[in-house]
């Protein structure tokens, strides 16, 4: 299903940029669960000529998007709680930096892994999450104020410290939109933060078309000049960014090998099995994903 209008400026004039690689897909029920496996998997992805925004083309049934996000459940991430933990609490110490702590909102919480290090630090955390399952855990099991719905749908009127959004970006068919909205809910001395992967980023040029993050459930794909449109479209100008340090299980990583086949797992993982390392963490800042701090202007 073609795109009608870029995501980004509204223009109608396309290029290929990269070809679609679905004929290797693996894993249909699983595309929008945070822990996907579909790495590298994607449709095929356009460059805007007018303003050189890059996306995807839309997915088959792509208006039932939000549908699908509202039925994600995913207990294979609740796994991942400790290594999520450490990077977030790695960006608080970056966002306490630059911020005093107060009120603050997490879109797309997921299960309330963020919210919960903000709430040990001191913050008076609540988050936005369109999937029952994750939303629930975030209220039941760790006693969060969710809005479960999309943040198109949110319809308080408060405004906040602190919004954060971590892979969320990438996610949206419509960024300008939700950037908008998002920016009466941060207060005019606030901060708005964001964590997405940038094609500028050096793995992501290295890698070209090969880039694991140009996914089906990945919509947009920024760099810093697309990024840069983006703000000024909504109303934020850029304070500084970061090169995300991500923490990782190893075991986590070789299950992701999936994606070069099941002998490569198969054989990293008895490795790692044998000297006992699946729960050793380690350090990544080559995802090339990297976190932005914006001001209302
Ligand atoms: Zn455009």
């Amino acid at each position: 299903m073609p795109v009608e209008r870029c995501p980004l400026c509204g223009g109608t004039d396309f290029a290929l940029l990269y070809p679609s690689t679905l004929a290797k897909k693996r894993e249909p029920a699983s595309q929008y669960n945070c822990t996907s496996h579909g790495l590298g998997i994607h449709p095929d992805i356009f460059r805007c000529v007018d303003c050189s925004m890059v996306f995807n083309e839309a997915a088959p049934g792509a208006n039932d998007v939000a549908g699908e996000y509202e039925q994600v459940e995913d207990p294979e991430y609740l796994a991942q709680r400790e290594s999520r933990r450490l990077t977030f609490h790695r960006e608080l110490d970056e966002i306490e930096k630059v911020h005093a702590k107060g009120t603050l909102l997490d879109v797309g919480c997921y299960t309330g892994f963020f919210l919960e290090c903000a709430r040990e630090r001191g913050w008076q955390a609540s988050g936005i999450e369109p999937s029952r399952w994750a939303a629930r855990y975030a209220s039941d099991e760790l006693g969060f104020d969710v809005y479960n719905g999309p943040v198109e749908r949110y319809s308080s009127d408060q405004s906040f410290d602190v919004v954060t959004l971590w892979d969320v970006l990438e996610h949206l068919p419509n960024p300008v939109e939700v950037l908008t909205i998002l920016r009466r809910h941060v207060r005019d001395d606030g901060l708005l933060v964001f964590a997405t992967h940038n094609l500028d980023h050096k793995v992501a040029r290295v890698l070209g078309r090969h880039f694991p993050l140009f996914m089906e459930m990945h919509t947009v794909h920024f760099n810093n000049d697309t990024l840069g449109k983006l703000l000024d479209k909504t109303g934020f100008h850029l304070e500084k960014k970061h090169n995300q340090m991500r923490a990782v299980r190893l075991g986590y990583l070789l299950s992701r090998l999936r994606r070069f086949g099941a002998a490569p797992e198969r054989i990293a993982t008895a490795a790692v099995n044998a000297l006992s390392l699946q729960d050793q963490i380690l350090w990544t800042g080559l995802v090339g994903v990297e976190t932005y701090f914006v001001r209302p202007v």
